[in-house]
């Protein structure tokens, strides 16, 4: 199942899927937060 999660940038939702990249679709940031929780994650793009 897809997690939401949230940019860290511009607060747009992002449906993203386990194999995808971890990336905003609307600015391109790569830091996210996962909805449901305050624990903020960071994922390093290649
Ligand atoms: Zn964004």
């Amino acid at each position: 199942m897809p997690c939401i999660y949230i940019c860290g940038e511009c607060g747009a939702e992002n449906e993203i899927k386990p194999k995808e990249p971890i990336k905003c679709k609307d600015c391109t940031y790569r830091i996210m937060y996962k909805k449901r929780t305050d624990r903020m994650i960071q994922f390093e793009a290649r």
